[in-house]
């Protein structure tokens, strides 16, 4: 099957699974797993922040770290489109008594420095306590603004507030940046990062941050039930990633945008936006279902909706492309 439906569908690689199993494991509660441990450590440095902390999700990572930062009561400042707010079943408030404040995406992906700077309150019993502003790097495939990101993250420092970054996919922003993970981690306290999307591992996130706050993190860690024991044969699978899946994400965006131009040549798709490994794009209301039914009898798996969302990964290839391109437009010429 091609699958064009998200990235986190890559399967381990036979190298991948064999660095798995040669793993040298321990019991990572006791923090004694020496692969779990390296991980933590090269992740750290990679990103230039003091510690790192390994989990089974990111789901898990934002909001170990947004418990870290915020207390009960306290609030947290997120887009609207965010995967911290709208994606992870409202955790923040439902496990972290955490009141979200979310603003309005700009077209962008950023939140326009204006609202943020007036959603944050004034200290005053009626209302919850702003102590951090949350953005997303890739968000919806798109790279933030670098100057935006300086400015954001200053705005939130001088009122006080601390600052997370959800970088599920913030290796490919880096690779599309053409600048150091590091580079793009720095103006924030904290940052998640995903290896089970296109790093290709089956499994695992890595939080990353100060000393404190990931010993702080590390507690809710194992209040959310996110130890784990011989951890380090998954660990393995993302330091293996490390080594071999970064640079190659280059080969994604270009397939992504081969896919975008493949789709310009069709006249019932109307193009939104290609960035990094994801491109989306509008079908018509009445073809979204049959098209969705032709390219899965084809080998083809997507997700046609109103507005689709076609995702690029180390298991498509330029060749997968071509033929996903020409099943659409054979389904169009059959009409
Ligand atoms: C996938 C993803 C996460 C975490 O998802 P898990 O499936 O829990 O690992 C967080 N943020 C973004 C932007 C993501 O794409």
């Amino acid at each position: 099957m091609i699958d064009l439906r998200s990235d986190t569908v890559t399967r381990p690689t036979p190298p991948m699974l064999a660095a798995m199993s040669a793993a040298e494991v321990g019991d990572d509660v006791w923090g004694d797993d020496p692969t779990v441990l390296r991980l933590q450590a090269t992740l750290a440095e990679r990103t230039g922040k003091e510690a790192g902390l390994f989990f089974p999700s990111g789901t898990q990572s934002n909001l170990a770290a947004l418990m870290a930062h915020c207390a009960r009561g306290d609030e947290y400042i997120v887009g609207q489109l965010a995967h911290t707010y709208k994606y992870e079943g409202g955790g923040a408030a439902v496990l972290g008594s955490i009141q979200p404040q979310p603003l309005e995406n700009a077209a962008d992906g950023s939140i326009p420095l204006e609202k943020i700077a007036a959603a944050i309150k004034p200290i005053d019993d009626h209302f919850a306590r702003s102590r951090l502003l949350t953005l997303e790097n890739t968000i919806g495939g798109k790279v933030l603004p670098a100057q935006y990101v300086t400015e954001a993250t200053q705005l939130a420092r001088e009122r006080g507030l601390a600052t997370h970054l959800d970088g599920a996919r913030v290796f490919n922003a880096a690779v599309a940046a053409g600048k150091p993970v590091a580079t793009l981690a720095e103006p924030f306290d904290s940052v998640s990062i995903c290896f089970s999307k296109g790093l290709g591992a089956p499994v695992g996130s890595v939080l990353v941050g100060s000393r404190a706050l990931i010993d702080v993190a590390h507690r809710w860690r194992k209040v959310l039930g996110g130890g784990m024991r011989q951890a380090g044969v998954l660990a393995a699978a993302c330091l293996y990633a490390l080594d071999h899946n970064v640079e190659r994400l280059a080969d994604d965006h270009a397939n992504a945008a081969h896919l975008a131009a493949g789709l310009q040549t069709i006249e019932q798709v109307k193009m939104q936006s290609v960035a990094t490994n994801m491109v989306f794009a509008q079908f018509p209301q009445q073809h979204c279902a049959p098209l969705e039914a032709w390219l899965k009898e084809r080998g083809i798996l997507t997700q046609m909706l109103y507005a689709s969302r076609f995702v690029t990964h180390m298991d498509v290839s330029r060749g997968d492309i071509d033929t996903f391109i020409a099943a659409v437009k054979g389904y169009f010429a059959a009409r």
